[in-house]
């Protein structure tokens, strides 16, 4: 025991050596702040300024240095949400030789990964800008792994879904509150501050209104990945695995064990019959209708429920995040209360439909005012419009259709979605049938393969000249080398030409490995001539470099 004592007493005395030899280093990348992840050594954090610390040397290390720029507006987003004013992470700077005057700093020895969780509360939020973000930039960064410290720097407290958090590693994760409790001036060892944005798909709508991420980096493998790694550390039995242990057939499965997931909220944006909906679910496709709720289940059971479903309904909603755990092949419908625009408000819709997420996805919206049930009198924050002026209330009554707004106080908005709604039947299901007739066959909701063609090689140009205004072009190519390890469907390729000075060229797809041109092709002219291989019609290979060829 002496021997521990003794060792972690040099171990501090190294630490703080080193903190006021080397002091602070800081590398980063990314060439913006929307888009910078940094990690440091001997980053501190004094609980009474509530700010980071970084501490100069002769030997410490800032990369990017960008002087006075690090303001403008910020070193880096904390969060996953994209340049939002309140998410910005800086530090204050000090000279190392200032640490003899301050408290000894404690030493945190694990990595650390800082963070800011966007919205704790919402379910939907948990997901796409925390959990999914903090697993993909653990996996980029190895030293992040099940023994990584998580430290939440929002300022919130645990939240309805800390269990969640919890399972990104086997380290308790940190509080900004608890960072006191450390004393007046902690310093970690190793850590990384910011989060990668690789693998968000959804704007909320801060400076245009809400709708999928322009650019989007993320597929429907990775999120599975992340799900099936969620579903492992929840203890939960995935749906493969039970047939497999089940020993049943392809067969034999048949729709005796398919359901129907109804996602039910109980206290705001009610299905009003819900009763009524099973009934009519449970008769139109004849399987099973089970309910779930976050608030009468724990989650693990609910992912356990919905990890097997065929079909999962419910209102829209940040529940419905979790149909990022339904099978394969399996249908999210989405409701909507009178007077939203399912158009308008796709994070879920964005979700299913991102590539090789394989769910099929459909809405239904209630067009029938007769049957929303509206609540002004409660507070703004639950859609209340009493609080506004006479003729504003008038004006939102009598609309039947949100306009598009910012993010996240329209009064309007907010009255709208937090409709109770009784559900149509006959519209309901009439919808869904419709829905369902765009369906992929289950079969065709495999994995598809994404495996893109390599370059052809040796593409080749021979020409001749026929007669004064006839000529030929040969051109040909040997197969891209990783199809001979390949079971393709339908091999094709593209051909290119184009006229030397021209701005538009002819593209041909062919069947073959050669290709004799000879319409619109001129005598003692240069075209340029570019070969690509095509898998499956969609999956385009890169061009072969450009040939040159003189008739
Ligand atoms: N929530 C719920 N049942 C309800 C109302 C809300 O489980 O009756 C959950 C919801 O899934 C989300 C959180 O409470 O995780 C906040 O709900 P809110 O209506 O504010 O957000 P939204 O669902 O519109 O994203």
């Amino acid at each position: 025991q002496s021997q521990e004592v003794s060792q972690a007493h040099i171990d501090y005395h190294v630490a703080l050596q080193a903190l006021q030899e080397h002091g602070t280093r800081m590398v980063c990348t990314g060439k913006m702040h929307t888009d910078r992840i940094c990690r440091f050594d001997y980053l501190c954090y004094c609980s009474e300024a509530e700010e980071f610390v970084f501490f100069h040397s002769n030997s410490s290390v800032m990369l990017p240095n960008l002087g006075s720029r690090r303001f403008q507006p910020a070193l880096l987003d904390l969060s996953s949400v994209e340049d939002h004013n309140t998410q910005y992470f800086n530090f204050l700077e000090l000279p190392a030789a200032a640490l003899k005057f301050m408290p000894k700093p404690v030493f945190v020895p694990d990595v650390t990964l800082i963070l800011n969780r966007f919205n704790p509360d919402n379910l939907m939020h948990v997901f796409h800008d925390d959990l999914i973000p903090a697993f993909y930039t653990m996996m980029q960064y190895s030293d992040l792994d099940d023994e990584a410290r998580l430290v939440f720097m929002e300022g919130w407290g645990e939240g309805p879904h800390f269990d969640l958090y919890r399972l990104l590693s086997s380290k308790q994760p940190l509080l900004k509150e608890q960072l006191k409790n450390f004393g007046k001036l902690m310093c970690f060892t190793k850590s990384y501050v910011g989060l990668s944005k690789m693998t968000t798909w959804y704007q909320y709508g801060f400076v245009q209104p809400q709708g999928p991420k322009a650019n989007m980096l993320v597929s429907g493998n990775e999120i599975r990945q992340f799900a099936r790694v969620l579903m492992d550390k929840m203890n939960i039995t995935r749906v493969e695995e039970m047939e497999k242990d089940g020993g049943n057939s392809e067969d034999e499965k048949g729709k005796k064990d398919e359901y129907i997931v109804l996602f039910s909220r109980s206290t705001t944006r009610l299905i009003l019959n819900e009763a009524e909906l099973i009934m009519a679910l449970a008769q139109e496709f004849q399987m099973r209708v089970v309910t779930v709720s976050l608030e009468e289940q724990s989650f693990p059971s609910t992912v356990q429920v919905i990890s097997g479903a065929s079909m999962l309904i419910s209102m829209h909603g940040a529940q419905l995040i979790t149909s990022l755990f339904l099978p394969r092949g399996a249908v999210v419908v989405e409701l909507f209360p009178f007077a939203v625009n399912p158009e308008q408000y796709t994070p879920y819709k964005t979700l299913a439909t991102l590539p090789g997420m394989d769910l099929h996805y459909i809405s239904w919206r209630n067009t029938k005012e007769e049957n929303t049930i509206t609540h002004p009198d409660k507070p703004w924050d639950q859609g209340g419009i009493t609080h506004l002026e006479k003729e504003e209330q008038e004006r939102i009554l009598a609309s039947k259709d949100v306009p598009r707004h910012l993010c996240c106080r329209n009064p309007e908005w907010l009255f709208r979605i937090y409709q109770d709604t009784l559900v149509d039947i006959p519209s309901f299901l009439e919808v869904l049938k419709e829905g369902m007739k765009t369906k992929p066959s289950v079969r065709r909701s495999k994995p598809a393969s994404t495996v893109h063609p390599g370059r052809v090689r040796e593409p080749q140009c021979q020409t001749s000249v026929q007669t004064t205004n006839e000529a030929k072009l040969i051109v040909s190519w040997q197969i891209p080398w990783n199809l001979k390890y390949l079971k393709v469907r339908e091999l094709k390729y593209e051909v290119w030409i184009q006229e030397q000075g021209e701005n538009t060229y002819m593209p041909y797809i062919l069947p073959q490995q050669n290709y004799t041109f000879s319409e619109n092709i001129k005598p003692f002219t240069t075209y340029l001539v570019w070969v690509r291989c095509i898998f499956n019609k969609n999956l385009l290979g890169p061009f072969a470099d450009v040939l040159m060829c003189r008739t």
